[in-house]
Formats: C-alpha cells, sequence, structure tokens
C-alpha cells in the first residue's frame, strides 16, 4: 500500500483537475443553458467513479482503485509524469503486463510533447527486458539508439541484450559504438566476445576462422591471458606442444589465476615436448613468487617422479609450512602413506580426514558478486562480469 499511496494521490489529483477541464471545455463548446445539465451529469458520472476509486484506495484495494483511476485519468502533459511513474511502480512490483499496458497508454497521445513520448518509450522498452521479451526490447532499444535517444541508455542495454543471446557480432559493435559515445575502453570486453566467437567456430570444426577470431581478440586486447589459452589448446590439437608451452606460459605471465586453469595441460605439453625438467624450473620459479596449492602439488609429483619420494615429501612440507592449506595436505599425506614402508596408523586417519574436506573447498569465486562454485567460468552466470570469477584463495583452496 505504501508504494502506491504517492500515485494515487497524485493520479486522483490530476483525475479532478481533468474534470474541472473537462467541465470548462464542454461549456465554452456548447449553448451555456442547454448544455448546463449534461455537463452536471456527465460530472456527476465521472464523480461517482472518482469517488469509488477513492473507497477502494481507502479500503487498500489498490488494484481495483487503480483500475477505475486509469480509466478516468487522461494522459495529458499535466499528468504524463504521474503516469510514468505509475508505470513504473508497475514494473517495480513486477507486474509487466499492467507496466506495459500503461507505458503503451502514454505513448498513444498525440498531445505531448517529443521528449515525454521518448522517455514513455525508453520506460517501455525497460518493460519488455524486465518481462524477458527481449526481442521487442532489441527492436525499441536499437530505434532509441538510432534516433540518438537516451543514447548511452539504450547502448547499454542492447550491450546486455546481445551477451545473453550470445550474438556476439552484434555485440562487439555495440561495445564500439558505446566506446565513441562514453570515451570508456570496452577493449577488455571484446576481446572476450571474440573469444566466444572463436570458441563457436572451434565447436563447428573451422579452425582457419578460430585463429581469425583470436587475432581479432588478440587486437583488442593482448592482455586478455583467455586468449593466449585457446591458443594452446588449438597448437596441442595441432601438436605443436612448444608453441602450446610458449601461449600457456604467457597466459599465466598476464594473469596469475590462469595457473590452476591450465597447469595439468601445460605439464603435459611439457611431457609432450620431451621438456619435463623445464617443467620442473617453471613451477620453481613460480614458487619463488606465489604459493599456489595447484603449482606445489604440481610440483611434488613432479620431484617424485623425476627425483625421488623423499625430495617431494621435502618439498611438499617446506611449502605446507611457508603457506598451509588442506590441498597441500593432502598431497604430503597421499605421498606418505603411499609409502607402504610407513608405519603410522594416524597418517590415514588424517588422509581421511582431508579426502573429507573436499566437498567443503570452493574452486572459484567471483569476484564481484561472491558466487561461489567448482567451475571457472569467463563470464559470470549470476553478475554477468568478464573475467571476475577467481580460484578461491585461503586454507581451503589456493
Ligand atoms: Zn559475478
Amino acid at each position: 500500500m505504501n508504494d502506491w499511496l504517492p500515485v494515487l494521490l497524485a493520479l486522483s489529483a490530476g483525475i479532478a483537475l481533468g474534470l474541472l477541464i473537462a467541465q470548462r471545455r464542454w461549456l465554452s463548446r456548447n449553448d451555456q443553458s442547454s448544455a448546463l445539465a449534461d455537463s452536471e451529469q456527465l460530472s456527476g458520472n465521472l464523480g461517482n467513479r472518482y469517488f469509488r476509486g477513492i473507497n477502494y484506495l481507502l479500503n487498500e484495494q489498490p488494484d481495483k482503485a487503480l483500475e477505475v483511476f486509469l480509466q478516468l485519468a487522461e494522459v495529458t502533459p499535466e499528468t504524463v509524469e504521474t503516469h510514468l511513474s505509475l508505470g513504473n511502480l508497475f514494473r517495480r512490483r513486477g507486474e509487466m503486463d499492467n507496466a506495459i499496458r500503461c507505458h503503451q497508454n502514454i505513448i498513444k497521445q498525440t498531445e505531448l510533447s517529443a521528449e515525454e513520448r521518448n522517455h514513455a518509450l525508453l520506460e517501455l522498452a525497460e518493460d519488455y527486458l524486465r518481462a524477458g521479451l527481449l526481442d521487442r526490447a532489441e527492436e525499441l532499444f536499437s530505434t532509441l539508439a538510432a534516433q540518438e535517444i537516451s543514447t548511452q541508455t539504450a547502448l547499454q542495454r542492447l550491450l546486455n541484450i546481445f551477451q545473453q543471446e550470445h550474438e556476439w557480432q552484434s555485440a562487439i559493435r555495440v561495445a564500439q559504438q558505446l566506446q565513441r559515445v562514453t570515451g570508456e575502453s570496452y577493449q577488455e570486453m571484446i576481446a572476450h566476445f571474440y573469444c566466444e566467437l572463436a570458441s563457436e567456430q572451434h565447436q563447428s570444426g573451422r579452425r582457419d576462422d578460430v585463429l581469425e577470431m583470436l587475432d581479432q581478440a588478440e587486437q583488442a586486447d593482448p592482455q586478455c591471458a583467455r586468449l593466449w589459452i585457446q591458443r594452446a589448446q588449438l597448437a596441442t590439437e595441432k601438436g605443436d606442444a612448444d608453441a602450446a608451452i610458449g601461449y600457456y606460459t604467457k597466459a599465466c605471465a598476464i594473469d596469475q589465476d590462469c595457473l590452476s586453469l591450465v597447469l595439468d595441460a601445460l605439464i603435459s605439453a611439457y611431457r609432450q615436448a620431451g621438456r619435463l625438467a623445464e617443467a620442473e624450473t617453471f613451477l620453481a620459479d613460480w614458487l619463488g613468487h606465489y604459493t599456489d596449492t595447484s603449482a606445489v602439488i604440481a610440483a611434488g609429483e613432479l620431484a617424485r617422479e623425476q627425483q625421488s619420494a623423499g625430495n617431494a615429501r621435502t618439498l611438499l612440507l617446506n611449502e605446507l609450512k611457508r603457506m598451509p592449506t588442506v590441498g597441500k595436505m593432502r598431497a604430503l599425506l597421499q605421498l606418505t602413506t603411499d609409502d607402504d614402508e610407513h608405519d603410522f596408523p594416524l597418517l590415514d586417519v588424517f588422509g581421511q580426514l582431508s579426502n573429507s574436506l573436499r566437498e567443503y573447498e570452493n574452486g572459484y569465486q567471483c569476484r564481484v558478486c561472491g558466487l561461489e562454485g567448482h567451475t571457472h567460468h569467463w563470464h559470470c552466470p549470476s553478475c554477468r562480469s568478464w573475467n571476475t570469477t577467481l580460484p578461491v584463495r585461503g586454507i581451503l583452496g589456493e
């Protein structure tokens, strides 16, 4: 009730004013003596409906009150703001049919200024968007943008729509327009759009087009780590392990958080290229700067394979002391319990305990909206931000 009150009061005041104006117009258009009785009958009927609306309002039946007021209140330059507020109130309450009806009703009026009509068009487009009528919203926002009406808002909404619909070429076009309008850079986002296109071409088996899209992504933003990961995956498929190593390490140099994403593939590429010793050097350098759990575990596995189980245990223990995490402890316990010679039943219990903690470990978290999960997303499914899903750090993470 509270949110209706200001709008309904404004509407009822508009109606009262409308009744007065209607009566004066009636009298001025007709013979005073003969029209007086008719005008009184007309205003009497309208007045009855007006008071019925007020009664609904007082009885806390705003939906019925609104129905009556909408029938009574003409959209005029004097009442258009109130009608716009009413439509927006419907939208905020999620009553989209009413919001759309209200804003369409405003647009139909011929007495309004271009500015008032454009405002109503923008609100109607927002209604369509909120109602999930994306085709209609797209059409209306495109018209507004083409006529340079609320251009920035219209383009921003179009950008959101095209991302929702995975229309990446259209999203690139609109992002470029937004850059011109706002003077802000959308290059990082555009690079991701090209990476999305590259993924689509990859699924369709069009390798040349994948490379073309990745070139475009690089042109938009060479610091987009994702494009280098996609180049590495392509090189791996082609059997070019050396190139894959170069691309993967470039991605990690650009963005530290990429390591856990690519580590298995990177070690595999080193192995395929016959350069496993370099993998150990790479991880040793990495751990000289960072403490990532995934890097420690991979370094431990390589040390066990290339050197000895004792060296691997020493490495894991030192890293565990430097920055304790459940993942590192699990790797150390696994390595120790794998050794047939150990005689500490308690280690098995700790091993089971650390395994049971897996379900509490969240792999990734969006730094914008906080969404957690075990899957990495380049495009957050919750807040729709790009490249904001990062590995969780701390005792239960990296
Ligand atoms: Zn998010």
